[in-house]
């Protein structure tokens, strides 16, 4: 494929970014220099102000991809055994890779779990805190990429928050494009990444935490290169990162937020992604297919879609038919039934969905699958 030509890519990242984002790499930066350091100050400003926590918390970014944010962010606040103890919330794969964490991290936990369509109640998790007086932490997943599902993070901020304990948010798939403002939220810590809901580039991820938290993790992490409160002393002292930086990610970014502020900020994210649902969705049910959640569980994320039960429909086959007409889509990953999924977000808009859908129903064409064929094999 000829690398000026547009790939819209319907997945949960890394994402279609815009041309300008991509040419802000295309210089070199020393990672000592005045400019970057700037930039890299800029960067994390930016990213703390998105979070409405520009003075009670700080954003310490880190290289690697979201999971080692997530990673660094569980091993730097929650202590070790004994002291520590982490619930966390799960209804998807992103939860599931919390608690596999702790295994590895040797981190004290419990899970409270729900089916992949069904987000957990305020009352469910007060229950568990109130019979568990061990816990200190809990980790939730805003929106569970998984299925697309969209997590009550408000109440469960409240809930923990009565109970007196610290809350942790995987905010990967929502940062930059659903409201999580710490500023009227009680939360302690978030993990995100560069490339999904901000647009950048891959290769940077952040935490934004509060500082009191922080300051009080010195020495907790089980790891030199993600541990959070090194990252931060460091980069406190002396503007620089630890080891090297990702600095064309970073300049990436640095565009990518800019581009965020210009488009409208969160607001406008939210509603232009809230529009690429409403066309894809809309589309896809025209088309013939199911979606796995209910609309008002259907974060504008990532949409879950029932695979159809005509024993002709290959996913293979329609993912190459879709790839050969620039238009990428991804496997599902929920468990309780065969699905596919297909991202809203990314720089793409109304149009890139429509076109999606061509390329949707031309793929069924080719492939002989007629309309009742597309309903989910029970
Ligand atoms: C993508 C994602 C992650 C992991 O981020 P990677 O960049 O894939 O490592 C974690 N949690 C959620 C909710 C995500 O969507």
């Amino acid at each position: 494929m000829d690398k000026n030509e547009r790939q819209i890519l319907l997945t949960p990242g890394p994402l279609t970014t815009s041309t300008t984002t991509r040419e802000a790499m295309l210089r070199d930066w020393g990672s000592r220099d005045g400019e970057f350091i700037a930039m890299t100050a800029r960067v994390r400003e930016r990213l703390a102000a998105l979070a409405g926590a520009a003075n009670s918390h700080v954003c310490i970014p880190l290289q690697g991809s979201g999971t080692f944010a997530i990673e660094a962010t569980l091993g730097t606040l929650v202590p070790a055994a004994a002291s520590g103890k982490l619930l966390v919330l799960i209804n998807g794969a992103y939860g599931r890779r919390m608690a596999r964490i702790c295994d590895i991290l040797a981190r004290a936990y419990v899970t409270f779990e729900t089916p992949e369509d069904v987000p957990p109640t305020a009352a469910e998790i007060a229950d568990v805190l109130a019979a568990d007086g061990a816990i200190t932490h809990v980790a939730a997943v805003h929106c569970e990429t998984t299925s697309g599902i969209l997590n009550p993070i408000e109440d469960i901020a409240a809930v923990v928050a009565d109970a007196g304990r610290a809350l942790i948010v995987d905010a990967m798939s929502s940062f930059g494009a659903l409201p999580l403002d710490a500023g009227t939220i009680p939360l302690t810590a978030l993990a995100a990444s560069a490339n999904k809901c901000l647009e950048g580039a891959p290769g940077m991820a952040f935490a934004i935490i509060e500082k009191e938290a922080l300051a009080a993790a010195a020495g907790n992490a089980p790891s030199l290169s993600l541990d959070l409160h090194d990252q931060w002393r460091v980069m406190e002292d002396t503007g620089q990162w630890r080891f090297p930086p990702p600095v064309q990610v970073i300049a990436a970014l640095d565009q990518a937020l800019a581009e965020h502020q210009a488009e409208g900020g969160i607001e406008a994210r939210a509603a232009r992604y809230g529009r690429n649902r409403r066309v894809l969705v809309d589309g896809l049910r025209d088309i013939g297919f199911e979606t796995f959640l209910p609309d008002a569980l259907q974060a504008p994320i990532i949409v879950t879609v029932r695979m159809p039960g005509d024993p002709e429909f290959s996913f293979d086959r329609f993912y190459d038919l879709l790839h050969g007409q620039g238009i990428v889509i991804y496997p599902g990953s929920v468990t309780i039934e065969p699905t596919f999924r297909i991202g809203c977000i990314g720089r793409i808009d109304e149009d890139d969905m429509r076109r999606a859908l061509a390329a949707i129903r031309d793929a069924l064409d080719e492939m002989g699958i007629a309309k009742d064929g597309l309903a989910p094999a029970s």
